[in-house]
């Protein structure tokens, strides 16, 4: 079915100084959106037409016959995830039962910060890193281009978008420098909260 973009929950703004209204209105307006286009121009009137996003893209994921409709459903996907990791009240360590997890799973948020930043920098080319829960356990995974845990069945907890047209215009090949901005100031601890909960039921 046709996938529709979701509202962004802030304003194009509301992310600057670390991430600009430039950026987002791009990133936002133009790469996402082109991408939900694509995906809804593929899918119409296929076999995939009457099943969810989540269902179309398990059930591409490893048939090069469909990698258009994987790219552009996975890359719809993962957008609207990212826009949910953020927020203009995120960054710095969770409390609570997230935090608890990260504490035991990691050993402190500091090593967690540390592994989550180097998958972040070493993501060779476009791609995600991703906090994750896997079978029970809290871990960060990184991905190639429109690569997604989805398929690997692990619950997505937080995403932090690595293609350079997510950071570019602000820090130009600076990526590390983004990360830790998105990671210090951004990251929306109540949303990864919210996916650890649902993950566990
Ligand atoms: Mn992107």
């Amino acid at each position: 079915m046709a996938y529709t973009q979701p509202a962004l929950p802030y304003a194009e703004n509301a992310l600057a100084p670390h991430i600009s209204a430039e950026t987002i209105g791009f990133h936002y307006g133009k790469h996402h959106a082109t991408y939900i286009s694509k995906y809804n121009g593929m899918v119409a009137g296929t076999p995939f037409d009457d099943q969810t996003i989540e269902d179309v893209i398990v059930a591409t994921a490893n048939d090069p016959e469909k990698a258009g409709l994987f790219n552009n459903g996975a890359q719809a996907w993962n957008h609207s995830f990212y826009w949910n990791s953020l927020s203009p009240d995120g960054g710095g360590a969770p409390g609570g039962q997230i935090g608890e997890k990260i504490n035991a799973d990691f050993g402190g948020y500091d090593k967690f910060r540390e592994e989550l930043a180097n998958a972040a920098a070493t993501q060779f080319g476009s791609g995600w890193a991703w906090l994750v829960l896997d079978k029970g356990q809290l871990k960060i995974v990184k991905t190639a281009n429109a690569q997604t845990p989805l398929t690997n069945g692990m619950f997505p907890i937080l995403t932090i978008d690595v293609w350079e047209h997510a950071y570019y215009l602000d820090y130009q090949n600076r990526r590390p420098d983004y990360v830790s901005a998105v990671i210090g100031e951004l990251l929306n601890w109540n949303f990864a909260a919210s996916n650890f909960e649902a993950a566990q039921v």
